[in-house]
């Protein structure tokens, strides 16, 4: 079984003004449109879209609860969200007519309690069997320290999981302190792990000797993947961007689903960037389209490196 956890998921909300944003004035909105936000559930999304078995897991505050479920069953991803209180935090993105631009004003999170973390562990160590491959991605809410998230990603290798991490920051740093076994870093989070005067390639090297899968991504560029001693770069297939919010959430979803499913690391980068090209193509920040993700994927060019 594939798990997600989305720690600190959200509720986008896509309002669509009829003219641009200006302050001290009424802006009137013709189209309201709701998406899931959160990497784990966006992962979940892509791996259920390629008819993939998943289970999306986290915190969700009760006060908007239904809300939320209703965002997750109509994306048609499996979930089972421990309820905690206060309201899952919304993103308010205002989106000027024609392309102009956007806003985002993104809430607060809920703060979990420590009976919230230990339901959370309870069912994971209760559930989780040595067949599993658990994704954590995201960020963590208020009351979820970096205690706690030690004593997550320990919790997931202790029962002999394949831990996939999505972090960023110290969150990344003890991912890979951990154990984890696949992580994907964009450009500016391997920027934040470099040390004085350290080159990224060296602490790809680095990193390639302690997690099983390493995936640097370079956005339109591609990405560098890292396992069993070699090296592949991947090169993107070339597409009109609208909205790059969330490619590597499907990346990483797409990816974990093939590699999870096939052990195929090539077929599943190939796979994986055929679906984020697609992705970046809609202004959605999960939405990708198959038949288009197939084609792409068919321009896919892999490079060996050693
Ligand atoms: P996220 O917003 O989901 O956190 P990220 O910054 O982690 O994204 P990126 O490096 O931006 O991830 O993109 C992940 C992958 O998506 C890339 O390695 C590439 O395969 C694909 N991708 C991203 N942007 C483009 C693009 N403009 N054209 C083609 N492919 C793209
Ligand atoms: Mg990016
Ligand atoms: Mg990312």
């Amino acid at each position: 079984m594939i798990y997600t956890i989305t720690l600190n998921p959200a509720i986008d909300r896509l309002i669509f003004l009829q003219e641009q944003l200006e302050k001290r004035k009424n802006n009137r909105a013709h189209k309201v449109l709701y998406d899931v936000g959160g990497k784990g559930t966006h992962a979940s999304y892509a791996m259920s879209k390629l008819g993939v078995e998943n289970l999306a897991l986290g915190f969700a505050g009760v006060m908007n609860l239904a809300k939320f479920q209703q965002v997750l069953e109509d994306k048609e991803i499996n979930h089972q969200f421990i309820a905690t209180d206060g309201s899952t935090r919304e993103s308010v993105i205002l989106i000027d007519p024609e392309n102009q631009g956007s806003t985002m004003i993104t809430e607060p999170s809920f703060t979990v309690s420590a009976a919230d973390k230990e339901k959370l562990f309870d069912y994971l160590a209760v559930n989780l069997t040595p067949q599993d491959l658990v994704l954590v991605a995201g960020s963590t809410p208020a009351g979820f320290d970096l205690v706690d998230l030690t004593e997550l990603l320990l919790l997931i290798k202790t029962k002999g999981c394949f831990l996939a991490c999505d972090l960023s920051s110290e969150a990344l740093k003890l991912a890979i302190a951990s154990g984890a076994d696949f992580i994907k870093p964009n450009e500016l989070e391997l920027q934040e792990l470099l040390v004085g005067e350290e080159t990224v390639e060296e602490k790809l090297t680095e990193i390639a000797a302690q997690v099983a899968v390493v995936i640097a991504s370079r956005g339109e560029q591609g990405s560098i993947c890292y396992f069993e001693g070699k090296q592949y770069q991947v090169i993107a297939p070339h597409v009109e961007e609208v909205n790059d919010t969330g490619a590597g959430d499907c990346f990483v979803g797409s990816f974990l689903a093939t590699f999870y499913q096939t052990g195929e690391i090539e077929q599943a980068l190939m796979l994986a960037s055929g679906c984020a090209a697609s992705k970046v193509r809609y202004e959605d920040s999960c939405y990708f389209n198959l038949v288009e993700a197939q084609e792409l994927k068919s321009k896919v060019r892999i490079k060996h490196q050693n």
